[in-house]
This record gives C-alpha cells, sequence and structure tokens, in this order.
C-alpha cells in the first residue's frame, strides 16, 4: 500500500511509525513544510492514561517520551494572590520539539521517508499517486481547504486572545493564574516541561484585550506588559519568545472525515480548547485508531469508514468536554468575585467530566476545605 501524510507533526509521524512497525513493506513517505529542528510553541501535556495508551501502540518511542518527562499530579490555583492546590491528576509534560525529534528519529529508524521544507499545495495531484492519502497538516489544513465541499468543515473562531510563551520560572504542576488589572481579567495556564522551563498562556477576553491596547503594542511592549501583570508569579524573570503572537483559537469540527481515499487526522480534523491540554493526545490517538483499523482490512475505503464510526463519537464527547471548559475562560469574569477555594472548585468541575465525588476520591482534604469554607 502506498501511502502519502501531508504533515509531520504528531500525528503524521505517528501513524507513519505505526503502519510502518505494523508492516515493513508498506511505502510511506511523510511531507513536511518545516525544516526538522523548526518548531513552535514550547511544552506539551499528556496523562497518564495518554500514556498507556501510546505504551501499548509503540513500546519504542513510549520509552524515549517518558524516560525525562516531568511528571505532577496537582492542579494549582492562583487568586487573589493564594494558591489551592488540588492532587490526584496525573499528568506529564515534555517540550514539543523533543517530542518531534523522538517521533523523526523512531521515522529513520523504520526506514520511513519524511521530505522536510517540502510544502505541499496541490493535493489532488498528491492523492492521485497512492492509495491512501493523509491530511494531518494541522489547524489550518490545505487538504481540509481542498476538498472542503466533502468533508464539510465548521470552523469557529473564538473570541478570547491568548499568546503562547516560555519562561525559566518553574510552576511544578499545572498552575491556573488569575490577575485582575485595571484593564480587566488576565488567565495564565502554566507547567514545567523540562529542567529549566515552563510553558506560559496568557488567555484574555476581547475587553480585556482592547482596554490594554495590545492592538497598539509591539511585540516588546506586549511581553513587557504581561511581565508587569505577572511580576509575582514569574519571579521577576523574563518571559521567553518563540515567535510568540496574540491569537484566537479556532475550533474545528467535519461533518465528514474521509473522501475517497483521502483521511484527516489531529488538528486538520478536530481542535479542542488547549485548556484540557489534548490537542497532541488526540492527534496521536487518532493515528492509533486508524492504524487498528488497517488491521482489520486492507481495503482503504473500508478502514476508513471503520475510523469515523469508531472514532468520531469519542472525539464529539471530548470536544463538548473541551468546549464547556473553553466557555468557562471566555466568561471568567462571571467567577472571578468567587473565593479562592471556590475558583479552584469551580475550575475543576467546569468540563462536566468531574464532579465532587470524583475530587473527593481524588483529593479528600480539597474537598474538606471547600466544604469548611461554604458551610
Ligand atoms: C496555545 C496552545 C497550547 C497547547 N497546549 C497543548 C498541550 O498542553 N497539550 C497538548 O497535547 N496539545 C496542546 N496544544 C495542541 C497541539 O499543539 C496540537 O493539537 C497538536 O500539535 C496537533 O498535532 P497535529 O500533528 O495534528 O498538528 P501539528 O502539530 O500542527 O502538525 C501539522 C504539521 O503539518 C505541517 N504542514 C502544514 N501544512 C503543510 C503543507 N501544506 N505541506 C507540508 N506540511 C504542512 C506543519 O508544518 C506541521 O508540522 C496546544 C495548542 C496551542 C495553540
Amino acid at each position: 500500500m502506498k501511502t502519502k501524510i501531508i504533515g509531520g507533526g504528531p500525528a503524521g509521524m505517528y501513524f507513519a511509525i505505526l503502519m510502518k512497525k505494523a508492516d515493513a513493506a508498506r511505502d510511506i513517505i511523510v511531507y513536511e513544510r518545516n525544516g526538522p529542528d523548526d518548531t513552535f510553541g514550547w511544552g506539551v501535556v499528556f496523562s497518564g492514561k495518554t500514556l498507556a495508551n501510546l505504551c501499548a501502540a509503540d513500546e519504542v518511542s513510549h520509552a524515549e517520551i517518558t524516560r525525562d518527562f516531568e511528571a505532577w499530579d496537582n492542579v494549582d490555583v492562583v487568586h487573589r494572590d493564594q494558591k489551592i492546590s488540588i492532587h490526584g491528576n496525573s499528568f506529564s509534560g515534555i517540550a514539543r520539539i523533543r517530542l518531534l525529534k523522538i517521533l523523526q528519529r523512531r521515522c529513520e529508524e523504520l526506514g520511513i521517508e519524511i521530505k522536510f521544507r517540502t510544502e505541499i499545495t496541490n493535493v489532488d495531484s498528491l492523492r492521485s499517486d497512492c492509495d491512501l492519502l493523509v491530511g494531518a497538516d494541522g489547524v489550518n489544513s490545505i487538504v481540509r481547504q481542498t476538498f472542503a465541499k466533502d468533508f464539510q468543515p465548521d470552523l469557529s473562531t473564538r473570541p478570547n486572545k491568548y499568546i503562547w510563551y516560555g519562561t525559566n520560572q518553574l510552576f511544578h504542576g499545572l498552575t491556573l493564574t488569575f490577575r485582575q488589572t485595571p484593564a480587566g481579567i488576565f488567565a495564565v495556564h502554566s507547567y514545567k516541561f523540562d529542567k529549566h522551563t515552563s510553558t506560559f498562556i496568557v488567555e484574555s477576553d476581547p475587553e480585556t484585550w482592547s482596554e490594554a491596547g495590545f492592538s497598539e503594542m509591539s511585540d516588546d511592549n506586549t511581553r513587557s506588559y504581561l511581565e508587569h501583570v505577572f511580576q509575582k508569579d514569574l519571579d521577576g524573570r523574563p518571559l521567553l519568545l518563540n515567535n510568540s503572537k496574540w491569537i484566537n483559537f479556532v475550533l474545528v469540527k467535519n461533518r465528514r472525515w474521509r473522501f475517497e481515499n483521502v483521511v484527516l487526522l489531529g488538528d486538520a480534523l478536530h481542535t479542542a480548547h488547549f485548556s484540557i491540554g489534548s490537542g497532541t493526545k488526540l492527534a496521536m490517538e487518532d493515528a492509533i485508531a486508524l492504524k487498528q483499523c488497517f488491521d482489520q482490512t486492507a481495503d482503504v475505503a473500508a478502514a476508513l469508514q471503520s475510523f469515523e464510526s469508531t472514532r468520531k463519537p469519542i472525539i464529539e464527547d471530548y470536544q463538548a468536554a473541551a468546549y464547556e471548559s473553553m466557555l468557562w475562560f471566555e466568561n471568567a469574569r462571571d467567577y472571578i468575585h468567587l473565593s479562592p477555594i471556590e475558583l479552584a472548585y469551580s475550575l475543576m468541575t467546569r468540563s462536566g467530566r468531574v464532579d465532587r465525588e470524583s475530587l473527593q476520591g481524588r483529593d479528600p482534604e480539597f474537598i474538606a476545605a471547600y466544604d469548611r469554607a461554604t458551610d
């Protein structure tokens, strides 16, 4: 089977790895517009359950990924200078570039060709020259655009703005920080992903963003402004740039997931708000699910149909939880009057997937403190 994959991100490379590992005779090429060392962003997060799925799918890359993971079990909520810790949430962080390097090496080991610095502009001609074309080309997917009539995408640009920085201030655990300023409210999602660096994503509603005057501000002034807002949290350390710009989250859904011999994977197919930190997880688990469909049949149309019917309900469930989480952050103004522990409880239960009972199981002391505070 001749397979062409557009996009050498986690979805595309991981699918290539799993397919080649299952059958070394498969002819697989990955096309990636960037070079092997280019990346955006900082760290990504996996849950304990995702790691178990990655281990079952490919022990070799799993061992590499977990070798120097930064693991934690706490979510910290910082509000009015008070930190509330909630334990029992198993997560790990890794630098995106490190994850990509591990997957690149594994591709090389298995004999998968990655054509770097190759931007695909004509998808149709590529697809006529293979049995399977995979669009793993991220949130602005050209594959999805080319066959928009068939995939019937639904894209919604959300109102909040966010900007992705790094910092050498280490946040041990997923730390959600809120700061009220004269311009409005800023929220930060931060976590350590290696020995020296944390991801630091600042989110703001459009009113706060306008009031602060970011539309007129240079990148340097934006960074200084936010360093000032979060001075205490950063302990005076600088924010680190990596092409950091304010952007709006785009919620991606597709009515159909496949078209003849073409299928979408990862962010090209669906997005889930970063506040539930699951984009990379979903991308790699898509790859596992699609490969499992090819374990059942070599018929491309049948495998793609099975992928859509088995995976779509799982993704819809995730997107529903992520949607609730995203709405919480979009409406953070409505919660900011809460005391720190009430805000922490509201945050922990925001997606509808975690309730009082499960929090009681994870961290009984947190629930006891919450009951004392709200009695
Ligand atoms: C602020 C923010 C925070 C996030 N935090 C987390 C997190 O904590 N945990 C987590 O798991 N995920 C997180 N994510 C999401 C995560 O980055 C993505 O969901 C994940 O990378 C999806 O993988 P992918 O392979 O589908 O797409 P991508 O990683 O976007 O890869 C797509 C690849 O395709 C290439 N490409 C695109 N077009 C072409 C073309 N025409 N020709 C050739 N190549 C092309 C691109 O260069 C890219 O390398 C976050 C995202 C954002 C924006």
